[in-house]
C-alpha cells in the first residue's frame, strides 16, 4: 500500500499538500509542482506502483477515463492548442519519482519544446528483428 519514502503516497494520505483537480478511491490528479507549462497535471493510482506494467489493470483504465476528463478540461480552462500524455517507466526514461504517474502537458503554438529525436534502422533486417523480438514475447502474453 503505502511506500513512507514515497512523496506522492505521502500526498495520498494527506501528509504533503497538492493542488487536487480529482479524486476517487483508486485515483487522484492535481498539479505538478514544477510544470512544464501551466495545468501540467499528474495522474496517480493511490495504491503504490512503481510503473505502469505494476499497476492494477483496472485502477489503469480508471486512470485512461480521467486523463481523457483532464485532457477536455486542459484544452478548455488553460485555452492551449494542444497536449501531450506521458507516463516515464524506469530511470532509464527519465522517471524521477517511483510511484506510477501519468502526466498530462498543456502545449502552445511556439512553446519551444522539443521532441526527442528520431533515429533509423539501418536496414529492413535491423527492423525486422526489432519486430520478431517483440512479437515472440506477445505470443507468450496470449
Ligand atoms: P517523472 O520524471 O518521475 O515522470 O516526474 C515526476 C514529476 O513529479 C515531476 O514533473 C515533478 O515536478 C513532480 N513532483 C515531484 N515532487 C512533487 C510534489 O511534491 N508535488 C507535486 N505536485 N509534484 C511533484
Ligand atoms: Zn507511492
Amino acid at each position: 500500500m503505502k511506500d513512507p519514502d514515497c512523496v506522492f503516497c505521502k500526498i495520498v494520505a494527506g501528509e504533503i499538500p497538492s493542488a487536487k483537480l480529482y479524486e476517487d478511491e483508486d485515483v487522484l490528479a492535481f498539479l505538478d509542482i514544477n510544470p512544464v507549462n501551466k495545468g501540467h497535471t499528474l495522474i496517480i493510482p493511490k495504491v503504490h506502483s512503481e510503473n505502469y506494467l505494476e499497476m492494477d489493470e483496472k485502477v489503469t483504465e480508471k486512470c485512461s477515463k480521467i486523463i481523457r476528463k483532464i485532457a477536455k478540461s486542459i484544452m478548455d480552462g488553460i485555452r492551449c492548442d494542444g497536449f501531450n500524455i506521458t507516463m516515464n517507466n524506469y530511470p532509464a526514461a527519465g522517471q524521477v519519482v517511483m510511484h506510477s504517474h501519468f502526466h498530462v502537458i498543456p502545449r502552445f503554438e511556439g512553446d519551444g519544446l522539443k521532441h526527442w529525436p528520431q533515429g533509423k534502422y539501418s536496414d529492413d533486417e535491423d527492423m525486422e528483428d526489432s519486430r520478431k523480438s517483440i512479437e515472440e514475447r506477445m505470443d507468450l502474453l496470449k
